[in-house]
């Protein structure tokens, strides 16, 4: 290392880093610091506005005008493509950082920028400008590829035990729907079966799949199905996920273990059920949906209206005024606490045993 600058003839001192024999201001008019391609282009969904980076398509951050969004994706790619070389000096560190200058509004495609770097050498501060064309592509993405022509990659079959999918069930799926990238949802179509919802990719509909699977006590059976494609002749195919609603869903009235049990809640692999006559919460595995243990309530039910006459501290006393009048006495716990004298129960008889359903 000389002792003054090879280009300038500055002094070599410890307030001026040099690299090798260049005082960093030389250093910096004969060499760059970053490496900047003379192009970058942004490839945009016009459908969506997703991006492309490093072969990703990517949902934009903001919520903004296309204009934002272009800047936003422009960021990200000048992000992957720019490179700080790395400049080693004398004494002090050299710290190079750099951003954008884009145009404050974006008229046309096609459009220039400047990326500022930002060079800090000791006490001094330099500048480099490199300018670069950013080219804007509008495209579909291969979601919206898929929208546009419909094709899919799986497809969700929701049935039902009962004979067909009802408003209740629909709502609930909506409700699920929502929570699922929408732009994955190729198709939701109506069949005679039940649902077909088409989506753009497997692991989407996998996940769909156990939501409905978790929040409806829903069975879950994957298959593939093979299919030819017309014009290169290649087989695809496509994955097929049959999910199969039970016949109870909450705010059932079910049997369970001889009892009369209201379906407070299915979620997870559970189900949590509650006693009609003392309301006592039990949990089962959903399993329980599936194989006979919860089942309907039997045709032999009769549903009757008793009269509430008095009250005590240990039972109520009823009258059936359908029948004879006898009177009936049913413990509190198995009425609810504000039942009162005038009072009309609405209760179902399962084997001889009364289960008040509440107030008629
Ligand atoms: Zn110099
Ligand atoms: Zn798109």
């Amino acid at each position: 290392m000389g002792r003054f600058c090879a280009k300038c003839g500055r002094p070599y001192s410890e307030g001026v880093v040099f690299v090798g024999n260049l005082c960093i201001r030389c250093y910096l008019e004969e060499n760059r610091v970053l490496d900047v391609p003379s192009e970058v282009e942004v490839q945009l969904c016009k459908n969506c506005f997703s991006y492309r980076i490093k072969g990703r398509w990517l949902k934009p951050l903001t919520y903004g005008s296309p204009e934002e969004i272009v800047k936003e994706a422009l960021a990200k790619v000048i992000e992957d493509k720019v490179r700080i070389r790395e400049v080693h000096g004398s004494s002090g560190k050299i710290k190079v950082t750099y951003n954008v200058e884009m145009p404050l509004e974006i008229h046309s495609t096609q459009f220039p920028i400047t990326i500022v770097a930002k060079v800090e050498a000791g006490r001094e501060v330099y500048e480099q400008r490199y300018p670069v064309v950013a080219k804007v592509t509008f495209t579909l993405c291969p979601n919206c590829l898929m929208r546009v022509s419909k094709t899919y990659k799986a497809i969700v079959q929701v049935r039902s035990a009962r004979d067909r999918i009802d408003r209740v069930d629909r709502r609930k799926i909506n409700r699920i729907l929502r929570e699922i990238d929408p732009y994955s949802i190729i198709d939701v179509e109506e069949v005679r079966e039940g649902l077909n919802i088409k989506v753009s990719d497997a692991t989407t509909a996998r996940i769909l799949a156990s939501k409905i699977r978790n929040e409806m006590g829903a069975t879950v059976s994957e298959s593939f199905e093979h299919v030819r494609r017309n014009r290169e002749g290649k087989r695809t195919s496509k994955l097929v996920i049959v999910v199969r609603l039970p016949k109870f869903r909450e705010n059932d009235l079910v049997m369970f273990r001889n009892d009369m049990f209201r379906i407070v809640r299915i979620s997870g692999f559970r189900v949590v059920l509650r006693n009609e006559r003392n309301n006592a919460k039990t949990t089962v595995s959903a399993e329980a949906l599936w194989d006979g243990r919860i089942s309907d309530i039997p045709e032999t039910t009769v549903y009757k209206k008793y009269l509430v006459i008095g009250r005590d501290d240990r039972v109520v006393y009823v009258v059936d005024s359908s029948e004879n009048y006898e009177v009936k006495e049913i413990p509190l716990g198995y009425v609810s606490e504000n039942v009162k004298p005038g009072d009309e129960l609405k209760v179902a008889i399962i084997n001889g045993k009364p289960y008040v359903l509440g107030k008629a």
